[in-house]
């Protein structure tokens, strides 16, 4: 066997919407930036169509004014991911910009991912589950995966590489563990995810991400309603504060059990000081003083 490597690594993050990178993996890329690995998020669609609340809003309700031009609509959405992003400290967003009304797994949509695939060579690829909402009636998230893993294999052909890498990419993929959508069809598949990131320690910069989407309302409590919620408790069992989740495609290989850093802590840790380790974003019912704790 080669000998693995070590060094910095590079991850690419497909999603399907402007704000999905920043909601489903915004802390986790923000950690692998800071200790100096290549993140190059991709993101399929425009969202103008269906994730632009402010300008859905006009278009269903009415109001003053003309409802805003899509180019315009979508150079603002653009430019609030790219505000986001940079505070978590990633600059290489990529905006494929199909249209997120029909989005399907088209050979347009796998090409254009497997051309970045092919120029990044990622290690590490995340993306959505590709059987989100039972593959069916998804908002476009399992379209977008299923196109990235498709584009995985072509990535990897003649067509697309310049010349030859020396390796297979991505090594290793991982899904985002779902939470965008709330029904029956969500209820076919896990929301289990098997690998936690614990982002405690830049959830801060992650709520400010989150007030840069303005189009989708998430400045102020939103952004801090939607990370206590969903951050929180994807580490809640685990004493982490914040945790964002995953779950691995691939099964994972070792040459001896995996023995993990943060459940050896965890169990040689106390219920009294893993409790409280555990913060909020917006304590608005104060915590008991620690004299009645
Ligand atoms: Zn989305």
């Amino acid at each position: 066997m080669r000998k693995a490597r070590t060094g910095k690594l590079k991850l690419l993050c497909v999603v399907c919407h402007p704000a999905d990178a920043i909601d489903g993996a915004g802390g986790t890329l923000c950690q692998h930036a800071a200790r100096g690995d290549q993140v190059t998020v991709v993101v399929c669609t425009h969202g103008v169509d269906t994730h632009d609340l402010r300008r859905n809003d006009r278009v269903r309700f009415g109001g003053r004014g003309r409802v805003t031009d899509p180019v315009t609509a979508r150079d603002r959405k653009e430019a609030e991911v790219v505000a986001g992003m940079k505070l978590l400290g990633v600059t290489d967003v990529r905006f494929l910009r199909f249209a997120d009304e029909l989005l399907t797994v088209s050979p347009k949509l796998i090409e254009a991912l497997a051309a970045v695939m092919a120029e990044v060579q990622p290690h590490l690829m995340i993306t959505h589950n590709p059987t989100e909402n039972a593959g069916l009636a998804d908002i476009g998230h399992a379209d977008s995966a299923q196109a990235a893993l498709k584009a995985q294999y072509l990535a990897n052909t003649q067509r697309f590489l310049r010349r030859p890498p020396g390796r297979k990419f991505p090594a290793q993929i991982f899904f985002l563990t779902m939470n965008g959508q709330t029904t029956r069809l969500t209820a076919e598949g896990s929301r289990f995810g098997n690998v936690l990131i614990d982002i405690s320690d830049v959830i801060e910069r992650k709520v400010r991400a989150l007030d840069c989407l303005a189009s989708q309302y998430y400045p102020g409590l939103v952004a801090r309603k939607v990370l206590e919620d969903v951050n929180g408790q994807m580490g809640l069992h685990w004493r982490l504060s914040y945790a964002e989740s995953f779950q691995t495609y691939f099964p994972e290989s070792y040459r001896y059990l995996p023995a993990n850093p943060y459940l050896l802590e965890f169990a040689a840790t106390s219920a009294r000081e893993r409790a409280r380790r555990l913060r909020l974003i917006v304590p608005f019912i104060k915590p008991p003083t620690a004299r009645t704790r």
